[in-house]
């Protein structure tokens, strides 16, 4: 299937546009996306072509009757929401009337495709509610959720999405200012950019050589995964949940410090029972952040290989790792995607109540499954 109108959108999007094409020709269209980035005015546009391809019998033909409903906003299947409250953002009620819709069949299309604009003020209620039908949704509910960047939407959300990257117009000044800052070279700083998310996120992590480490030993078990065994593979999942542990560690010193600094004679039980809570929360979020980082590696290298598989001339995120893309490339688009969603699979674990090391040992496993059918016992 091809769709006219996804194909006519902004050349600077080359790689979203493939990205969607390639799932809508696949038939393998998430049921929740994530479109973030800087770029709202190419967001805005590229949601409206995706909603078209998605209701139009002819896959998105910009001319008939389905594809002008959705540019004038009329379709009944696709609609587009807005945060209802100024200060508030989504309200709950707002979501569960969403969800209540989202049960109902599709009026004219097959599909029913909801735009959720300004996905970043889904606050934890509102998130809360809409959690399980993001996960869930009936089989024809396609969710596009659109933000300005992955980093603002509330992590449960975002895990529970296909994320899209969009191209800045100034990616290439980003990763520029973050080379000039750190020393580091374009490629490296652009694709540090693309692991952490953000600018500032990329200059934390080039300032931290264990995680560099970290990241290059995920990479070349990547590069290496025909031959590694599942010892090894377990081995690493458990140095990466270890140093996950070295990070909460960290977060525990800085409660400590702040702890330190009221005078304890004069807390309250409760003031006690409230800082071991906050400390435990911080030591959580922090090992969940650096466990999302490995898995975020292992998708950038992943997504840079999809990429390749659907154009050789795509640009990469990750051109210092090339020959790690074009290898994995080598292998087909399904392999490819198929190791995607165990990588997909193990970011949204990691914010349920699992056992981090299980996530990260069960992700690799899957890796290798999905790269090397053949070793499968
Ligand atoms: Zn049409």
């Amino acid at each position: 299937m091809t769709s006219a109108v996804l194909e006519r959108g902004s050349e600077r999007q080359e790689r979203v546009r493939t990205f969607l094409l390639r799932s809508l020709g696949s038939g393998q269209v998430s049921h929740a996306y994530l479109f973030c980035g800087s770029s709202a005015g190419d967001i805005e546009a590229t949601a409206r072509a995706f909603a078209q391809a998605l209701v139009c019998p002819d896959g998105g033909c910009g001319s008939c009757g389905e594809c002008q409903r959705v540019v004038h906003g009329t379709h009944p299947d696709v609609r587009w929401l807005e945060p209802e409250s100024a200060q508030k953002g989504y309200l709950v009620e707002q979501v569960r009337g969403l969800i209540e819709d989202s049960a109902l069949t599709p009026v004219r299309a097959r599909r029913k495709v909801y735009v959720i604009r300004s996905a970043e003020r889904l606050g934890a209620q509102a998130a809360n509610a809409l959690l399980k039908t993001l996960e869930e949704p009936a089989d024809d509910v396609v969710f596009l959720l659109l933000a300005p960047s992955a980093d603002v939407v509330l992590t449960t959300v975002r895990s529970r999405c296909s994320v899209v990257p969009f191209a800045t117009a100034d990616a290439s000044a980003e990763a520029a200012r973050v080379a000039a800052a750190t020393g580091a070279d374009e490629p490296t700083a652009r694709a540090l950019i693309a692991v952490a998310g953000t600018a500032d996120g990329a200059r934390a992590l080039l300032a931290d050589d264990a995680r560099l480490q970290l990241r290059e030993r995920i990479l070349s078990m990547l590069g290496s995964i025909d031959t590694a065994s599942d010892r090894e593979l377990i081995a690493l999942a458990d140095a990466l949940v270890a140093s996950a542990g070295d990070a909460s560690a960290d977060a525990t010193s800085e409660e400590e410090a702040r702890a330190a600094e009221i005078d304890a004679d004069f807390l309250s039980r409760a003031a006690l029972k409230d800082a071991e809570s906050r400390r435990k929360r911080a030591e959580a979020a922090k090992s969940r952040q650096a466990l999302a980082e490995a898995v975020r590696v292992v998708e950038v290298a992943l997504e840079d290989a999809l990429a390749l598989t659907i154009g050789p001339d795509l640009p990469l995120l990750d051109e210092t790792h090339a020959a790690l893309a074009r290898a994995l490339a080598a292998r087909g688009t399904e392999t490819v995607l198929c190791a995607l969603d165990a990588a997909e699979r193990a970011s949204a674990d990691l914010y349920r109540p699992a056992t981090p090391a299980l996530v990260l040992q069960v992700m690799f496993l899957r890796l290798k499954e999905a790269l090397c059918p053949s070793s499968a016992q």
